[in-house]
């Protein structure tokens, strides 16, 4: 034990009590050993005959690249309805499809609580963003909130899909068509959500954004994906973003393009294509994992799901979850939740703290123009939530039985001590 850390616990100084808890935190044997979990983008060998198959092909660039062709083709084809385009990264698949509609309005409805990539493009496309409130269940948009900001000169709204969770609103869709704001979805970690999702049917949209970075689903470097029926659109991606050549070979320099060369990485692309194969079989590990996980800890108090444990189409990214801080006491900033995250992680659960301020935070333009205060549910989330990343394949059932065993250990331990088992584990 720490001895600086033993000064501090008069309150915790029986022996019982340290065998009873034992927390990692407090020197004990951390819960998951080191080594035990795999991470994301959990590498395999195979990848390199994915690379090698770029490096035999002789060609290490092209939009027409055979095998970016053949991973458009089988995304479309997994998807099962829209159209695919490959792009250099997510964050350009969100700045195409919000170029292509800019002359809608130059007003974009979003939520405040949000990834800064997803909100950065649409001041890249000359927008200005609109803030609204999020849910507190799924972290989507308020979609009475968005409806109640349509009007005149709102020529969007970008819907953003958080860890895995399909954000359906479809209010917030029906009242951005009746007053013809296009409907652009953030899908980049919700992979799923371009398949049929709705009760057998397709989310209603003008355009999805995918993004096939190290981090999410396809698990491939740098890349993205434009996904949409519009033929127009479709064109749209090369004008916006090739500027010295074309889907059919030519070597053109495109007189309408604004240079922003977002051309897929044709390795990334490889890689993509294999884990395609897999993806199914990943994505029902991913929410097998998250219901088994959710099974071990749903009965602890004050702890609750930012997902919807009933619904099978969800993709599982990560495995959210907040905290309500006065069930234990704390009061209603970020101690409570931060001490947890800390508790566990010394149990050596990947528990991690993501985003902690509401997006216009992290995008110094608009910053000033915006203020938390008026986003209540934004605040009380980032205040109290974190997630459980490598919930992935190859961790397997035995893994998710530790995560949720350190679960048990810290609720323990928070119960017996409340709010003054912050003042033991900052002195640490
Ligand atoms: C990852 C991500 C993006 C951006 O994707 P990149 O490929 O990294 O540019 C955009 N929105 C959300 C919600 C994301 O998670």
């Amino acid at each position: 034990m720490n001895g600086h850390a033993s000064n501090n616990l008069e309150f915790y100084n029986s022996r019982e009590d340290r065998q009873e808890m034992d927390l990692a935190l407090l020197g004990g044997e951390p819960i998951v050993p080191p080594k035990r979990i795999t991470p994301w983008p959990a590498t395999q060998a195979e990848h390199l005959d994915a690379l090698r198959e770029v490096v035999d092909s002789g060609r290490y660039h092209r939009v027409n690249h055979p095998i970016v062709a053949d991973l458009e083709q089988n995304l479309e084809t997994w998807a099962g309805k829209w159209r695919v385009r490959a792009v250099g990264s997510g964050t350009a698949a969100i700045h195409i499809e919000l170029d292509y509609f800019k002359d809608r309005g130059e007003h974009v409805v979003t939520a405040a609580l949000n990834w800064p990539g997803a909100v950065g493009p649409i001041a890249i496309s000359g927008l200005q963003p609109v803030f609204v409130d999020v849910d507190m269940n799924l972290v989507g948009i308020d979609q009475e909130a968005a409806a109640d900001k349509f009007g005149p000169g709102v020529g969007a709204v970008l819907i953003t899909h958080l860890f895995g969770n399909n954000i359906r609103v479809p209010h917030a869709r029906s009242a951005a068509r009746a007053r013809g704001a296009a409907v652009i979805d953030d899908v980049c970690q919700s992979i799923g959500a371009i398949k049929a999702i709705v009760n057998g049917a397709y989310i209603d949209t003008d355009a999805l954004a995918l993004s096939g970075n190290g981090a999410k689903h396809l698990g491939a470097g740098e890349l993205g994906f434009v996904i949409t029926e519009d033929k127009d659109l479709i064109e749209h991606v090369d004008a916006v973003s090739l500027t010295s050549s074309s889907r059919n070979g030519d070597r053109a320099f495109s007189p309408c393009s604004a240079g922003y060369n977002y051309r897929p990485n044709v390795f990334s692309s490889s890689i993509a294509k294999m884990r395609l194969g897999n993806l199914e079989t990943q994505l029902q590990v991913r929410r097998d994992n998250g219901k088994i996980l959710w099974e071990m800890i749903r009965d602890l108090p004050g702890l609750f799901p930012l997902f919807d444990p009933s619904d099978c189409d969800q993709s599982m990214l990560n495995f959210p979850l907040r905290i309500e801080p006065e069930a234990f006491g704390f009061g209603s900033g970020p101690a409570a939740r931060d001490t947890v995250v800390k508790m566990l992680q010394a149990e050596g659960a990947p528990v991690l703290v993501w985003l902690r301020k509401p997006v216009f935070e992290y995008l110094p333009n608009i910053a000033d123009d915006w203020k938390a205060a008026d986003f209540p549910n934004t605040v009380k989330l980032l205040n109290t939530m974190f997630y459980v990343s490598e919930i992935a394949p190859p961790n397997e059932a035995e893994v998710m039985e530790l995560y949720a065993e350190a679960f048990h250990r810290v609720w323990k331990a928070l119960f017996k001590f409340g709010p003054k088992i912050s003042g033991i584990t900052t002195t640490i």
